[in-house]
């Protein structure tokens, strides 16, 4: 079995060497380490070869050197058996092209067959191996012919279409004084040749081009590519025999270095000297052409279906209806579990991954949702797929903040678009609905943060007040909130021209209280009184408060001398029931009250002092006239001697009868 990423074309033609010689010899694992778009090793890969201890390890070449380096020193550091394509390692299992032959036999092509004389070096990666020894080999060349080199026409291809004809386009537009483009790859041929397509030159006519390693990708621009066959497909077997040495311990490290061979197209020669006047090459780019149009379908289809997914679940039913289109008969997607809270862009500690998707022979199973370790790649009752399959794709998934997990799936034939397609779409799709999920349970978090504070804020709010508010004594409304109710009925009763009705209870004889029972009982009894006076009151607005001492006030909007004496009867008749004993008291044996009550009918001009002043003269008169009894303002004469709460039959007492005969105004009439 064999698992390879970031697998491209390139790569995959060596794999089907590596597994031609590896399906026959029944080796478990084998892995191909590249992926030459991703920053750093992907956690699928540094988990496989750091617990999953593969038999062995082939690598090829990555795009920076870091990598490669991070690759070789985990391999090695776990000990496991590696061979390298495509590097010099003193002392490693090395296998590479022949880069000095292949370069020596296209020169000479060049030089006698074609007689360049003034050509264009398209470079690639420099810390390449194989890139530095085409470039080496190319100049060596020159001289050895007498021939300077223009350093003017040294371009960075980078082994990238894309950058070779930005390069070229940037050249042509210097000059034109060239015969050849002698590129160090196909991809970066292919894109001069563009270029001097599209300014207007003829190939060959005008200027020659020349490719390295026959990718595809030579034989489907036309005129077809002169190139070299860097025999990948060789490369791939010599390094899978290799690796077998080396996990049986046989033989010594060493390098193996790969024939190579010129293939000459209508790029340097024209149609007309190809053997068969271009038909093999009219034949290959038509059947390439084919192959794209499908591929390109197929993944247009993908990216249409992926880009509208709002959810992991989405994502994965949609990749699942187009796989059989990807021509992918297998598949299997994983993402890293991680923990609950992990911050974005973190990398993921518990190395767990969670399948979500699992395809087989062209059908989704029931989704799946098991958690697995993520070096074993998957569940373990579906490690014999993997064993079945021979050779798996293993992609690495990625946004821009993180990694997501990884697909398996079968190798496919033909272009490597898809696959690549597929990776992208996914790491993409999946990144939006990750991030989006992050963000909704992020804000729904801290709305929930923010709703509590607020609530707590609140509370605490309407504590304070309250307590700022309330008398400590007593545990009734204080003076300040006396004064604010008051001032606030008062404007609200003046739009109306309304009535107000005010109390102004005093404790009689409340001195001699205190100097004969003390002043703690003094509070107790202050306390008993206050809760008397609270209960006393009904009305929604109505506020009974302590003044101060043994003072205290009663307010109530929108009420006449009727109802203010209905509260002052009340309040007498609990006060009377509490039966709180005053042996100094000169007026009756238990504590008792005098009531001053006034009524307005509010206008703004005066405010509510007066009619505080005139409730705290019917007080003073309540109390001149002998204390214990209610005394309304503005009336001179008392009629009624108010009785006693002794003198009140059982049947009139608290809570069962109507006060108003007892706590008549004392003038009346
Ligand atoms: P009168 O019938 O004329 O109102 O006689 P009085 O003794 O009640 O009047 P005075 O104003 O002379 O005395 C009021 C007393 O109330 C004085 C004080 O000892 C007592 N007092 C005021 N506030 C408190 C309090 O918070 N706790 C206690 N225990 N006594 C208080
Ligand atoms: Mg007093
Ligand atoms: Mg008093």
């Amino acid at each position: 079995m064999a698992v390879v990423t970031g697998l491209d074309e390139y790569q995959a033609r060596m794999m089907d060497g590596v597994s031609q010689v590896l399906s026959g010899s029944g080796l478990p694992l084998i892995v191909h380490a590249t992926d030459p778009y991703g920053r750093g090793i992907p956690s699928c890969l540094s988990a496989l070869l750091r617990h999953g201890l593969p038999v062995g390890v082939v690598t090829s070449a990555n795009s920076t050197p870091e990598e490669e380096r991070e690759v070789i020193e985990l391999v090695s550091v776990a000990g496991i058996p590696q061979v390298h394509i495509g590097q010099q390692i003193v002392g490693s299992w090395c296998v590479g092209g022949d880069n000095e032959t292949g370069m020596r036999q296209l020169m000479h092509h060049l030089l006698h067959d074609c007689g360049i004389r003034h050509p264009v070096l398209v470079k690639g990666l420099s810390h390449q191996v194989d890139s530095a020894a085409r470039e080496m080999f190319f100049r060596e060349e020159m001289a050895a012919h007498g021939l300077p080199l223009d350093e003017d026409l040294v371009l960075e291809g980078r082994f990238h279409h894309d950058h070779a004809y930005h390069a070229m386009s940037e050249l042509l537009n210097r000059t034109r004084d060239m015969d050849a483009v002698v590129a160090l790859n196909d991809e970066s041929a292919v894109g001069a040749l563009q270029a001097l397509l599209d300014a207007g030159l003829r190939v060959p006519d005008d200027v020659v081009v020349t490719g390295f390693d026959n990718a595809r990708v030579s034989s489907r621009y036309w005129p077809g590519l002169t190139t070299v066959d860097q025999d990948l497909r060789e490369q791939g077997a010599t390094a899978a025999r290799m690796l077998l040495e080396a996990i049986e311990g046989r033989g010594e490290p060493r390098r193996v270095v790969v024939p190579s061979h010129l293939v000459v197209r209508a790029s340097t020669v024209g149609v007309d000297r190809e053997p068969d006047g271009g038909l093999a090459t009219a034949i290959s780019i038509a059947i390439s052409s084919r192959e794209m149009l499908a591929a390109q379908d197929s993944v247009i289809g993908l990216t249409r279906a992926t880009i509208r997914c709002r959810t992991v679940r989405e994502v994965v039913d949609v990749v699942a209806s187009e796989l059989s289109r990807l021509g992918i008969d297998r598949c299997f997607l994983s993402l890293y579990d991680r923990p609950v809270g992990t911050p974005v862009g973190t990398p993921v500690e518990v190395e767990q991954a969670r399948l979500v998707l699992e395809y087989l022979k062209r059908k989704p199973c029931p989704s799946p949702n098991e958690v697995f370790p993520t070096h074993e790649m998957l569940p373990a009752r579906l490690w014999p797929e993997i064993v079945e399959a021979g050779t798996m794709v293993m992609q690495p998934l990625s946004g821009a903040h993180r990694e997501l997990g990884f697909v398996l799936f079968d190798v496919l034939s033909g272009p490597s678009t898809p696959a690549e397609v597929l990776r992208l779409d996914l790491s993409r799709s999946l990144e939006i609905v990750v991030t989006a999920q992050e963000l909704e349970e992020h804000a729904a978090t801290l709305e929930r943060l923010v709703a509590r504070r607020t609530r707590e804020l609140e509370q605490a709010n309407t504590e304070l007040h309250r307590s700022l508010m309330l008398d400590g004594l007593t545990r009734i409304a204080n003076r300040t909130a006396l004064q604010e109710h008051l001032d606030w009925h008062w404007s609200e009763l003046a739009r109306n021209a309304d009535r107000l009705a005010v109390l102004m209870v005093d404790v009689d004889l409340f001195k001699p209280y205190n100097d004969r029972y003390g002043h703690l009982a003094g509070d107790h009894a202050l306390r008993t009184i206050a809760s008397c006076l609270q209960r006393s009151v009904r009305g929604e607005d109505d506020l009974a408060a302590r003044f101060g001492g043994e003072e205290f006030i009663v307010v109530l909007p929108r009420c006449g001398e009727q109802a203010a004496a209905a509260v002052a009867a009340r309040f007498r008749r609990l006060l009377a029931h509490s039966a709180i004993t005053h042996e100094s008291s000169t007026v009756a044996p238990v504590v008792t009250a005098s009531i001053g009550v006034a009524v307005a009918t509010v206008r703004d001009q005066n405010g509510p002092a007066t009619l505080l002043q005139q409730a705290d003269e019917a007080l003073y008169r309540a109390k001149a006239l002998g204390r214990d009894r209610v005394v309304f303002a503005g009336r001179t004469m008392p009629v009624f001697q108010q009785r006693r709460p002794e003198q009140i039959a059982p049947a009139e007492r608290p809570e069962q009868i109507d006060p108003p005969d007892r706590i008549s105004p004392e003038n009346a009439g």
